[in-house]
């Protein structure tokens, strides 16, 4: 059974069901949004709740893609709504944050890959509120530069894209997507004045020679901030773990990616791109000064 498998123990995190995170769970389902802390079953989704935080799915709950370690759900997805970001508007306000994370599913179906439906909703966001400050974890848009563009065009304070795991196990762990053309989102976006970040989980097989291959190449694109998180086998349909990092591992795994020059690693087993964002996004910027 999923998640009967034996974790060690230091992967056994208590949930908690506090009234923030009743109240965070409510405000979500009454205006109709997506979250991928739900749609992927994240493991920090009672800390995040806890705190008002979570990160928007936007463009629908079914993705155009099936990647082996995603519990997010395929299939036909609906119409983008307008209005999205008028209900992330009225998230923020209700539970009162000050650092939005949005992401979608990746909407191959739609010509521009929802470049224009992200580029709405900032925008929403922005004119409505324009205190609070936004991370965009995109999709890849198919690699097609003129979207790429227009999003790392958007008054944005994170670009995010991640790499997810190293090129050998993409045609296993993320069927339809390229590593390369992956890299070469964060190099387009990397002309832009943000925070540049990616992620990567370890645990699905890579070694330690691919691992340091990726930061190395992260680094040449100009990524800001990387997140190491151990990957955590969501459902029965996803990818079995191949190997559990230890927390002395992950000190290691940043050790050697802060060596390849990233400015900013967290890294730990239950580290994930969103976790404590704007907590990453504000001590990156203290390394800047
Ligand atoms: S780590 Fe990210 S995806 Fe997971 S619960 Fe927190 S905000 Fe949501």
């Amino acid at each position: 059974m999923p998640g009967r498998y034996p974790r060690p123990q230091w992967l056994r995190k208590q949930k908690k069901l506090s009234p923030v995170v009743i109240k965070t769970k409510k405000v979500i389902m009454n205006l109709g949004l997506n979250t991928v802390c739900e749609s992927a079953r994240c493991p920090n989704l009672s800390e995040c709740f806890s705190n008002g935080n979570a990160t928007f799915l936007i463009l629908g709950d079914h993705c155009t893609r099936n990647c082996a370690f995603c519990a997010v759900d395929h299939g036909l997805p609906v119409a983008p709504d307008k209005d999205e970001g008028k209900r992330i508007i009225r998230y923020i306000e209700a539970l009162n944050i000050r650092f939005a994370v949005i992401t979608s599913v990746t909407r191959d179906d739609l010509e521009d890959g929802g470049a224009s439906h992200f580029i709405r909703v900032v925008w929403d966001i922005k004119e409505a509120l324009p205190e609070v400050k936004i991370e965009l974890l995109v999709p890849d848009f198919r690699g097609e530069l003129e979207y790429i563009e227009r999003v790392a065009d958007l008054p944005i304070e994170v670009f995010a894209h991640n790499v997810e795991t190293v090129p050998s196990l993409y045609p296993g762990v993320r069927r339809g997507a390229d590593y390369w053309r992956s890299l070469q989102v964060l190099k387009i976006a990397r002309s832009q004045d943000m925070l540049l970040k990616s992620g990567i989980m370890v645990g699905l097989g890579e070694n330690d020679d691919e691992l340091s291959q990726v930061f190395k190449d992260l680094s040449s694109c100009g990524v800001d901030v990387l997140t190491i998180g151990q990957y955590l086998r969501p459902g029965r349909d996803n990818l079995p773990v191949r190997r559990y990092y230890s927390p002395d591992e992950f000190i290691g795994l940043k050790e050697k990616a802060l060596r390849c020059g990233i400015r900013s690693v967290v890294s730990g087993p239950y580290v994930r791109s969103s976790y404590l964002a704007e907590k990453n996004y504000s001590e990156t910027l203290r390394k800047n000064v």
